[in-house]
């Protein structure tokens, strides 16, 4: 019985590894590396679930959002003239054998990864990229290319009804996480990606702030905040660790005539955690940054003199930033001579100072609801007693 079971065991395993091994782009076990203690899946598992398929936004809608907003990166236009962006990534000293052909930009098999000669880092990518119409091949040998950045690679796929592994789809994370949803447009046709990206930050070999890429397929969030490991590979669990700080986008040559056209970056203001202001500040940073404001807002004011009212508004926004002895005794005397100057008018001279004393009556209000000034402040009870005077705290 023994014996007769592992006769049967080995029949049935070579079988099926032959058969697993014929359709090896769609997927096979013992491929990738195995689980470990973050990740349930091996790379490349055809156990993991396949994206549901998603109906992509119309072509029509796409195109208005898929323009260049007016600070974008143009890397590709369209042109012949624009391949002089772009070179070979294994001889960057040489221009790319791809080709521009009905204002795309053609992957001409065999001919190696190109590459944009322009190097950044954190972006907002716009890519749009079609597969070739005349279906050939299947799973990964179908319409294959890829957009890599720092090393990590979005894939491109001719995903529709093509099942492959999941961690290999179009808009996977490739080898390392699916993309939420199926919404590939047919072969032939252009789907439309929009990237964000931030890479990983590190300080003395410590990740501080994880990095993050979401993807957008035809309108339809493929990789939502998906955190980046590292640079992804090939059946290889991603090693952790910083990517560089910029560097070139690159698209892939997977053998496929993959056509790329409308590719455009914004670079992204840098991270807190990089001495910029995106994000949550340091308390030290936040500290500073405050102070610099209230010194251009009171640099502003200074140049206020000939309206004593703008000036004291000015100062008063400047308190918002940082608190300044000298500045609120500044504040506080001429709010206690514009109320009192407002208490000598009529309720026919007040009128066409609505706006200003109305102005005046929420800046006082906001600064005593934030205890910059004291709540009891004489001339906010004075500007609020006018303002319900004049029947201004009516809402029409
Ligand atoms: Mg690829």
């Amino acid at each position: 019985m023994k014996s007769f079971r592992a006769i049967s065991f080995v029949g049935v395993s070579l079988s099926s590894a032959v058969a697993a091994f014929a359709a090896g782009s769609t997927g096979h076990a013992f491929y990738g590396d195995p689980p470990d203690d973050c990740h349930p899946w091996c790379v490349h598992d055809q156990n993991r679930p396949q994206p549901r398929v998603v109906a992509p936004l119309p072509a029509s809608e796409m195109e208005t959002k898929a323009k260049a907003p007016a600070d974008a990166v143009i890397l590709f236009g369209g042109t012949e003239a624009c391949l002089s962006k772009w070179c070979s990534d294994k001889k960057p000293n040489e221009p790319t054998k791809w080709i521009v052909k009905d204002g795309n930009m053609e992957c001409v098999p065999k001919s190696g990864y190109v590459r944009t000669k322009e190097e950044f880092g954190d972006c907002q990518l716009h890519v749009e990229w079609a597969a070739p119409s005349k279906v050939e091949g299947d799973g990964q040998g179908r319409g294959n290319s890829g957009i890599f950045l720092l090393g990590v690679e979005i894939q491109v796929l001719d995903s529709y009804k093509n099942p492959t592994y999941a961690d290999g789809m179009a808009c996977s994370m490739y080898g390392v996480n699916p993309p939420l949803a199926n919404a590939l447009r047919p072969p032939g046709e252009f789907q439309y990606i929009d990237i964000t990206f931030h890479k990983p930050i590190y300080k003395d070999d410590e990740c501080v702030q994880p990095g993050w890429v979401t993807v957008y397929c035809n309108g339809v969030l493929a990789q939502d905040r998906t955190q980046i490991e590292g640079p992804t590979g090939h059946r290889a669990r991603t090693k952790v660790g910083p990517l560089a700080d910029k560097g070139p986008l690159k698209l892939q040559d997977h053998g496929s005539p993959v056509r790329f056209r409308n590719i455009w970056y914004r670079p992204l203001p840098a991270a807190a955690a990089k001495g910029g202001v995106r994000g949550p500040l340091s308390a030290k940073a936040t500290a500073a940054k405050r102070k610099e404001l209230a010194a251009s807002i009171r640099k502003d004011a200074a140049k206020k003199g000939d309206n004593a009212v703008e000036q004291m508004l000015r100062r008063a926004e400047s308190l918002v930033y940082e608190k300044d002895d000298a500045t609120s005794k500044k504040v506080e005397q001429t709010a206690c001579a514009y109320a009192a100057s407002l208490k000598q008018l009529s309720s026919g001279q007040l009128e066409p100072k609505k706006d200003e004393v109305k102005k005046v009556g929420d800046a006082l209000k906001y600064l005593a609801k934030w205890n910059f000034v004291p709540a009891d402040f004489g001339p906010k009870a004075d500007v609020e007693k006018i303002i319900k005077a004049q029947g201004w705290d009516k809402k029409k």
